[in-house]
């Protein structure tokens, strides 16, 4: 079960990781889009001031203002950022057409300059032959912009596929969150959340159904009930932490020396139960001392000795579960009463 908690931690990492990345990544590129559909944009603009520019001015009028307009937007589509907010594949034609273009856009500036001092019909010819050029070069570079901006969505393609990734981890961290809740219940339901023994419930299910089978085939069944001695005084003397550890150590070494067949459980806070399946009372009687042989002989954490008292009862029939337990309950009382560390019988 922690195995399986671990897991879900890490992958719940994984996922994290995964989402940060897809997340940046995305970003990233709503950003490139967003910057690459403007250089399409000023791009736009630039082609359409040029003719503009050039037809007010043949008509004598001032284009002043959109040719210093046209002339912040060419210098800042050259500025490196933009150069760099662009980059991708064959960004290059882009850059030289708007250098060309600005050069062009010079010289037509002059000519327009020119134009208007003397209206010579040369210079109006060159300046339709340049302006011709220009909105060449624009719309070049307009279609290079949209050509470089479109091939960055391939880049979705990535995106898309993180997010299917993430929705795959999301499902798996689910489905294992419910494993392990519904794994942990069922442990509890069952177990003894310290020593990992049966609990108290599952031993009187447990002692029910071995009633029920020696009563149709009349074999034998027994129950030993064991009780720390003075645990109090562990507790007291070392703290809990200390006595939790001897109770796990209890309950270790008893659950290594029964047979595996018989059930162990933890049935109190230091006390413990185990239904010793086929034994008469003689001979879980034998169990039972030589459980508490070895629990004295066991040395634990901090140095510490423990010894236990211990109660056993046989299955008589028309025995309930409560006849047999309150018997090897009496046979307890009597070890504890008889100075303890020592096993009684109670016929
Ligand atoms: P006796 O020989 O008569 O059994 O003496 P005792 O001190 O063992 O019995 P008593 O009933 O006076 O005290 C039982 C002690 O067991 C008190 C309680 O704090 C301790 N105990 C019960 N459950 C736990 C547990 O889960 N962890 C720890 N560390 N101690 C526990
Ligand atoms: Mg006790
Ligand atoms: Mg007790």
């Amino acid at each position: 079960m922690v195995k399986v908690s671990k897991k879900i931690i890490l992958i719940a990492l994984l996922l994290l990781v995964f989402f940060i990345v897809n997340g940046f990544f995305l970003l990233m590129i709503t950003n490139y889009i967003k910057y690459d559909a403007r250089i399409v944009n000023y791009t736009g603009i630039v082609r359409g001031s040029i003719q503009r520019a050039v037809k007010l001015e043949l008509c004598g009028k001032d284009a002043g203002e959109i040719k210093e307009k046209t002339d912040i937007i060419l210098e800042l589509l050259l500025e490196k950022n933009y150069r760099f907010r662009l980059y991708g594949i064959k960004d290059k034609p882009f850059f030289d057409s708007i250098h060309e273009l600005k050069d062009k856009w010079d010289i037509l500036k002059g000519k327009l300059d020119a134009y208007n001092k003397s209206r010579d019909s040369r210079v109006r010819t060159d300046i339709f032959v340049l302006s011709e050029e220009c909105w060449s070069l624009a719309n070049t570079s307009v279609f290079e912009a949209q050509f470089v901006s479109e091939s960055k969505f391939r880049y979705m393609n990535f995106v898309l596929l993180g997010s299917i990734v993430n929705l795959f981890l999301i499902i798996l961290i689910i489905l294992m969150v419910k494993k392990w809740v519904h794994d942990k219940l069922e442990f509890s339901a069952v177990y003894d959340s310290l020593t990992k023994c049966y609990n108290r419930a599952s031993f009187y299910s447990h002692l029910k159904n071995e009633i029920r089978r020696a009563e149709r085939y009349s074999s034998s069944l027994s129950v030993i009930m064991l009780d720390a001695d003075y645990f109090k005084e562990i507790n007291d003397n070392y703290g809990h932490d200390v006595g939790d550890s001897v109770l796990m150590g209890v309950a270790d070494i008893c659950q290594k020396s029964i047979r595996k067949n018989d059930y162990f459980a933890r049935v109190g806070g230091e006390e413990f139960a185990i239904i010793a399946l086929e034994a008469t009372l003689k001979q879980a009687f034998i169990i039972a001392e030589k459980l508490r042989i070895v629990l004295s002989k066991h040395i634990f954490r901090y140095n510490l000795h423990v010894t236990v008292s211990l109660g056993v009862a046989q299955y008589v029939k028309g025995d309930t579960e409560d006849d047999i337990m309150k018997r090897a309950d009496i046979a307890l009382y009597k070890a504890k009463h008889n100075g303890r560390n020592r096993v009684e019988m109670e016929v």
